[in-house]
C-alpha cells in the first residue's frame, strides 16, 4: 500500500511534508496537484496496516471549513458515506432536565466521523494521488533550516534528506516548530488543566441525531453516536490536579467510578462496566500549542496542531488545520514566490489560529459550567438580540462551524455582543432577558458603537 522505496534525497524543487496525521495527507494532495512530487514522512506505522488505534478521540466533527477542503479535493462524497449528521447538542442537567441547542439557526447539521476511518480514507486518497509518496516509520529527528534538510531516522541509522520546501504537519510535538524556535521563534506548549478518558457506552434513551453532554461544573461528559454501531463514544473530562473531582483525587478504576457517579449520577447507572472502563482506558492530556512564527523564508511552514493545538470542545482543530492548508495553497497561487506566499500565509492566518484556540477553551467553560442566574440572563439577552437582528448578530458557534469567516473577527464581534448583553443586564437586571421590550433592545444595539457591524 505504501511506497517502500526510500525517499529521494536532494532533487531540486522537492516538497517534504513531516507528519501524516489528519492534515499531512490533505496538504500532500493539494501540493502534489500544483507542484508534482511531494514526499510525506511519518514516524508511526501505517494505520491502515496496523489495526491498533493510534491517536486521540474516537470521533471527530467535520464542519463547513473541513467540508470545503474535502469538496475541493473531490473527497466529499466518500467522506459523507462514513459520517452521521448531528443537528445539535443536548445538555443533561443535574436537575434531570434536558436542554437542546441546535448547532445552527437554520438546522444545518455538523457531521461526526470515526477518526480512524477518516484518517485511513485520507491516506488512501493521498496514496492514490500522482506525485505523492508516503513513507511510514521514518521519524524526522532534526530539521536544518539552512541546508535545508531533514535528518530522518531509519532504525538505528539516520540520514539527511534535502528538500526545497517543507510543511510541518507534525502535531503538538513538532520537530519543525522546534527548528523555528531554535531560530528565535517563541512557542508555548502547554497542557490544559484537564485530562480525559474515552469509553464506549450504550445510551438507548439518547437521540442519535444529537451530541449529548452532562455538565458538572469542574467535570464534563460528552458523547457522540458511533457511525459503525449503535453505541456512543463518550469522553469524561476531569481536572488533572487539585481537589475532587480530579484525576489526582481519584486514582484507580473504583475511586474514579465513585467520583464519576458523584458528578454524573444518572449516567453512571447506564454504564454497567464503568469501573472496568475507567481502570483500563488511558488518561489523556489535552495539549495546547502556540507559536509566534509559523514560517521560515520560503522553506518551512507550520500547519495545524504544530502551531495551534487547542482544547477540543469546538471541534475545530482538524477543521482549522485543513483550512490552514487551503489558506497556504491559495497564498501560493497568488504570490510570486514561496517566501512571499509563506509570509502572507503567516500574516493572514496566525491570528486566526490563536483565536480559535481561545474560542475552544471558552466553549469548554460554557459547556461544563452549572447553571448560574447571571450567566443565564446574559445568555438569554444574547439569544434575544440574535433572534431580533439575525443578520447583525450571529452566534459564535455558527460563525466557526458554518462559515469561512476569520476566527479572529468572529471572536472580536462575539466579545462585543457579550459586552452588550452584560451592559443590558447591569442596567435592567436579570429580568431584561424576559421583560425588556424589543424596541429597547434595538436601541441598546444602536448605541453600542463597538457592536456595530
Ligand atoms: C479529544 C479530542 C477530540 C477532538 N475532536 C475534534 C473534532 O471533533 N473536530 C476537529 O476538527 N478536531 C478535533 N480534535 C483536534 C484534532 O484531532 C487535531 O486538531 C488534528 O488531529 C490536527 O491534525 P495535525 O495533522 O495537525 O496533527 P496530528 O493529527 O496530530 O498529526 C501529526 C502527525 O505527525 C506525526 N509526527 C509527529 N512528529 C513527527 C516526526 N518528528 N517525524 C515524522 N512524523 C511525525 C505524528 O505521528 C502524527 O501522525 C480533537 C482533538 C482531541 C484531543
Amino acid at each position: 500500500m505504501q511506497d517502500s522505496s526510500p525517499p529521494r534525497a536532494g532533487a531540486g524543487g522537492d516538497i517534504a511534508i513531516v507528519g501524516a496525521g489528519l492534515a499531512g495527507p490533505v496538504a500532500a494532495i493539494y501540493l502534489a496537484r500544483r507542484f508534482g512530487r511531494v514526499t510525506v514522512l511519518e514516524r508511526r506505522r501505517d494505520p491502515r496496516r496496523d489495526p491498533a488505534r493510534v491517536g486521540r478521540s474516537l470521533m471527530v466533527i467535520l464542519s463547513d471549513r473541513g467540508w470545503r477542503v474535502l469538496r475541493e479535493l473531490g473527497l466529499e462524497p466518500r467522506v459523507r458515506r462514513i459520517c452521521v449528521p448531528l443537528a445539535g447538542r443536548c445538555g443533561h442537567l443535574p436537575s434531570g432536565d434536558t436542554v437542546t441547542t441546535p448547532y445552527s439557526r437554520y438546522n444545518t447539521p455538523i457531521w461526526a466521523v470515526e477518526r480512524e476511518r477518516l484518517h485511513r480514507l485520507l491516506l488512501d486518497a493521498a496514496q492514490a494521488e500522482p506525485g505523492v509518496r508516503l513513507h511510514f516509520e521514518l521519524p524526522v529527528r532534526q530539521v536544518d533550516l539552512d541546508r535545508p534538510a531533514l535528518l530522518v531516522g531509519e532504525g538505528d541509522s539516520e540520514r539527511w534528506l534535502s528538500y526545497e520546501h517543507m510543511v510541518g504537519c507534525d502535531g503538538v510535538h513538532s520537530v519543525v516548530r522546534a527548528a523555528l524556535v531554535s531560530r528565535g521563534a517563541r512557542a508555548h506548549v502547554g497542557t490544559l488543566d484537564l485530562a480525559y478518558q474515552e469509553m464506549v457506552l450504550r445510551l438507548p434513551k439518547c437521540d442519535r441525531g444529537l451530541m449529548h453532554y452532562w455538565p458538572a461544573g469542574d467535570a464534563l461528559f460528552g458523547a457522540f453516536p458511533l457511525v459503525s454501531s449503535d453505541l456512543f463514544a463518550g469522553s469524561v473530562f476531569f481536572r488533572s490536579q487539585g481537589p475532587a473531582p480530579s484525576y489526582a483525587a481519584a486514582v484507580g478504576g473504583r475511586a474514579l467510578a465513585e467520583q464519576f457517579a458523584r458528578c454524573f449520577p444518572g449516567l453512571a447507572e447506564d454504564i454497567p462496566d464503568l469501573a472496568a472502563q475507567l481502570e483500563t482506558k488511558p488518561i489523556c492530556a489535552v495539549r495546547l500549542t502556540r507559536c509566534d512564527r509559523w514560517v521560515h523564508g520560503g522553506s518551512a511552514a507550520l500547519i495545524g496542531d504544530a502551531c495551534h493545538a487547542m482544547a477540543p470542545f469546538m471541534g475545530q482543530g482538524m477543521n482549522s488545520a485543513f483550512e490552514d492548508v487551503r489558506t497556504l495553497v491559495s497564498c501560493l497561487d497568488r504570490e510570486r514566490d514561496w517566501a512571499a506566499a509563506f509570509a502572507e500565509y503567516e500574516r493572514t492566518r496566525r491570528a486566526d489560529g490563536d483565536a480559535i484556540a481561545e474560542i475552544s477553551y471558552e466553549h469548554y467553560r460554557t459547556m461544563s459550567r452549572l447553571p448560574d442566574p447571571r450567566q443565564q440572563a446574559e445568555e438569554a439577552v444574547v439569544q434575544r438580540l440574535v433572534n431580533l437582528m439575525p443578520d447583525r448578530f450571529v452566534p459564535l458557534y455558527e460563525r466557526c462551524a458554518f462559515s469561512q469567516e476569520s476566527f479572529s473577527s468572529a471572536l472580536a464581534e462575539d466579545r462585543d455582543l457579550r459586552d452588550l448583553a452584560s451592559c443590558i443586564v447591569d442596567r435592567h437586571g436579570f429580568a431584561a432577558a424576559t421583560d425588556l421590550p424589543d424596541g429597547r433592545l434595538r436601541e441598546w444595539a444602536a448605541v453600542s458603537p463597538r457592536a456595530a457591524v
